[in-house]
């Protein structure tokens, strides 16, 4: 921890916030305060704007190979500090070490396929239908960005909108979570190391999101928001967005249904439940939500789930043994807590967990609840923790059905040993993007993104460096 910046970092300079301020960095395991960091207001946005505005036209005349190889290189220096980098997130968010050395991997496997896909942005040349004009097709940075961050996967979420803005030739502006910018300063740092020029990134820290970002959105120089977080805030930023016509791509929350079919593989199923409800504690955006099980399996089903959910240890991230670290803060289980009483009140019965242990930090048990009603708010509500809650249904159109009524529509996964049956439901669901007899779906080489109110715009794969390009379009008379 000594080592880790903790001011802003605006035009390759670390620095504090204009009017000094700072805010503290807590540790969720024991509440305590872990360090203070800057705490920009409007000043430091307005400077660290001045710097990526200033900077873009020769970072875009950068050469991409270049680009690239900064990429290349921060990928590397990220793999060499894995454990390094994993203490720090699990200090500033919670989640265990095993997980945070997982992520470590996923953030930087995003440097390297940006890295390859810096020197592969291609436009195109043709004659048009008329004969008399050729096209020449280029493709350019779309200029100076805002990337806002949530807390939940704090150095992934970074590196998926910082990879594609480099490699793409755009500057940048990034605000991470207040709750853990300590990983996003880090990777700032790892980056100047990488040889990324100064003013390219700039990091602003801050408990005063409103004041920061709305001026930049509002006022004309920043071109791209990039925003990964709730509808609710995105819906906003939308508003924000329109007055200065700022392309934007939206990364927001999901209700993942999780299907389990009459003839699927049981053990499977129970091993996908246990991925797709149990990464990093719940708080993904890629957490199953709603378990719908077939009437015939769902006894069978609840009973291997809670088995399972049960024999997890919940404690302090950095222990040994631990699978379940403690939730982000206080709000966050309060929110837990109230979706699972008022799931009990409605009739649901806890096989497991349910109740919040005594002491110090923000941890919650494995909870399984079995008989949920569909009146439940955790039907509409993300739950954001660990939670799995089981429904029963009797066939494929119903099932559909229900799953489909929700505003959101980020994943859904289905579990189920027919190839029709898997191909069939799987398109029939409104969302982004499926995990067929799988819990995992995340990954750098594929398009991450979802439908209806969960976003706009996908990130990773091919298309994800899309999202930072202008077409040029040039009319050329053939003569
Ligand atoms: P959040 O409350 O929406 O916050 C996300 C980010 O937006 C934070 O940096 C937050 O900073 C900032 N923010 C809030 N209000 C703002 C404003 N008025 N102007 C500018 N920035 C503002 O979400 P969260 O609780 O951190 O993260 C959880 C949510 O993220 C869940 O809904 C989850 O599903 C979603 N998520 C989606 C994906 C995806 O790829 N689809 C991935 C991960 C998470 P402050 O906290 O200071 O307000």
């Amino acid at each position: 921890m000594t080592d880790t910046p903790t001011q802003l970092f605006i035009g390759g300079a670390w620095v504090d916030a204009a009017d000094g301020a700072t805010m503290p960095v807590d540790d969720p395991a024991t509440g305590e305060v872990l360090c203070r960091v800057a705490d920009a207001g409007a000043k430091d946005a307005k400077l660290a704007e001045d710097a990526a505005v200033r900077t873009q036209e020769e970072w875009a005349r950068t050469a991409p190979r270049v680009r690239s190889e900064i990429l290349r290189r921060a990928y590397e220096i990220i793999l060499e500090r894995t454990d390094e980098l994993a203490h720090l997130m699990t200090a500033e968010m919670g989640k265990p070490l095993a997980e945070a050395r997982g992520e470590v991997a996923y953030a930087a496997e995003f440097f390297r396929w940006f890295s390859e896909e810096a020197v592969r942005i291609e436009g195109g040349h043709g004659v048009l239908p008329d004969g008399r004009n050729r096209m020449l097709l280029s493709r350019r940075p779309v200029g100076p960005c805002l990337l806002i961050t949530p807390w939940n996967f704090p150095l992934a979420m970074g590196t998926r909108k910082i990879g594609p803005a480099i490699a793409a030739g755009c500057t940048m502006i990034l605000k991470p979570a207040p709750q853990t910018p300590l990983s996003s300063l880090a990777l700032a740092a790892i980056l100047k190391e990488a040889g990324l020029p100064d003013g390219v990134l700039n990091v602003v820290t801050t408990s005063r999101a409103g004041e920061v970002c709305e001026p930049l959105l509002r006022g004309g120089r920043i071109r791209k928001l990039s925003f990964t977080g709730s509808t609710a805030v995105g819906r906003l930023l939308l508003a924000q967005s329109a007055e200065a016509v700022v392309r934007t791509s939206m990364e927001l929350g999901g209700n993942a249904p999780f299907i389990v079919f009459e003839d699927a593989d049981l053990d499977e199923a129970v091993d996908g439940a246990m991925v797709a409800k149990m990464r990093n504690m719940g708080e993904a955006c890629t957490a199953a939500n709603r378990f719908f099980v077939h009437r015939s399996v769902s006894e069978e089903f609840g009973r291997r789930l809670a088995e399972r959910m049960g024999a997890l240890v919940v404690g302090p991230g950095t222990r040994d043994g631990v699978d379940v670290g403690p939730l982000i803060d206080r709000a966050g289980r309060t929110k837990v807590e109230a979706l699972v009483a008022d799931a009990v009140e409605r009739g649901a019965r806890v096989l497991v967990g349910g109740r919040t242990p005594e002491g110090p930090g923000c941890f919650y048990p494995p909870t399984v609840l079995t008989d949920v009603s569909a009146e439940s708010r955790l039907m509409d509500t993300e739950i954001f923790g660990p939670v799995a809650a089981i429904l029963t249904f009797g066939d494929e159109d119903e099932v559909v059905r229900r799953a489909n009524d929700t505003p959101w529509g980020l994943v859904g996964y289905v579990f189920t040993e027919g190839l029709d049956r898997a191909l069939r439901v799987s398109e029939r669901l409104e969302v982004g993007m499926v995990g067929l007899n799988t819990g995992l779906v995340s990954n750098p080489a594929a398009p991450f993104g979802g439908v209806k109110q969960s976003g706009l715009g996908r990130e990773g794969g091919r298309v994800g460096i899309d999202e930072f390009l202008e077409y040029q379009y040039l009319a050329v008379p053939v003569r």
